[in-house]
């Protein structure tokens, strides 16, 4: 079967982290899933937080200083490609934090739902205000030296919501929200805690005509059930992924190979 995107109406697509394996974000499986000695489970969850906030702000530091030096790939622009100039109605929803969407994005046509969270965001632990924020923290040797990294665009930056147009406040060496003057977290889903926009996603899901899940692995839930809520709906649905993934019997067609070279292809 020889189908393209542009044949459909109503597109929904769901990407993770092999989109950006191009790119040259590390999702951490190179080093046994470890950093800096640290279980990643150990420093992306509610506990840790609670029990280390320090240790989890020098985490995501890292982590913003390194998606910030990564860079959209032809497949992230593929998908910004093909929503300037389709005639379809297109959803992006994300599984990952990377910013990388939106950085190949410069006309705002393709916003992601980024269901994990986003590393260019922080929130306030008492009201739960979200900030754009692309500040590191703490520097690269763990010390407390806020700096801006360029997860953020220029047009973000003009933004109200924009962290660094406050003051920035911090104590016990924690970034404090301009809100409430309490402890600023990273706006990320950590283990434990439920996915956002999951309403929103379903609908879409249920209305779409093509579903197109890219780079995920299909073993993580919810994103692995999507998949069965838009076929039971009638979509077809497309896989793209280097290897098959367990629920091959609900996808119609399946290409094998890296998100950089069949995205452009299957979306031209
Ligand atoms: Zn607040």
């Amino acid at each position: 079967m020889n189908i393209k995107a542009r044949d459909f109406k109503k597109i929904v697509i769901l990407t993770g982290a092999g989109i950006s394996a191009e790119s040259g974000i590390s999702t951490f499986r190179d080093a046994n899933g470890l950093w800096e000695n640290h279980k990643v489970q150990e420093v992306a969850t509610p506990e840790a937080y609670a029990r280390d906030p320090q240790l989890v702000w020098k985490f995501y530091s890292m982590r913003r200083i390194q998606a910030a030096k990564a860079l959209p790939n032809p497949a992230h622009r593929a998908l910004i490609n093909f929503a300037a100039n389709a005639g379809s109605e297109i959803h992006l929803i994300t599984q990952n934090v990377d910013v990388l969407h939106e950085r190949a994005d410069i006309t705002g046509k393709l916003p992601p739902l980024c269901m994990h969270g986003s590393l260019n965001q922080s929130r306030c632990t008492h009201c739960e205000t979200v900030y754009l924020d692309d500040h590191a923290y703490f520097d690269l040797d763990g010390n407390y030296a806020p700096s801006r990294t360029e997860l953020c665009s220029a047009e973000e930056r003009t933004r109200d919501e924009y962290l660094h147009h406050y003051k920035l406040e911090y104590a016990h060496f924690l970034p404090l929200s301009p809100c409430c003057k309490a402890p600023l977290r990273p706006h990320i889903v950590w283990f434990g805690e439920i996915p956002f926009f999951m309403a929103k996603i379903e609908k879409r899901l249920r209305e779409c005509d093509l579903f197109v899940s890219i780079g995920t692995s299909g073993q993580v839930y919810p994103a692995a059930g999507f998949l069965q809520v838009a076929k039971s709906h009638n979509a077809r649905t497309v896989c793209i992924n280097k290897e098959a993934i367990p629920q091959s019997h609900m996808i119609d067609v399946f290409l094998e190979g890296k998100a950089a070279e069949i995205v452009p292809d299957f979306f031209a």
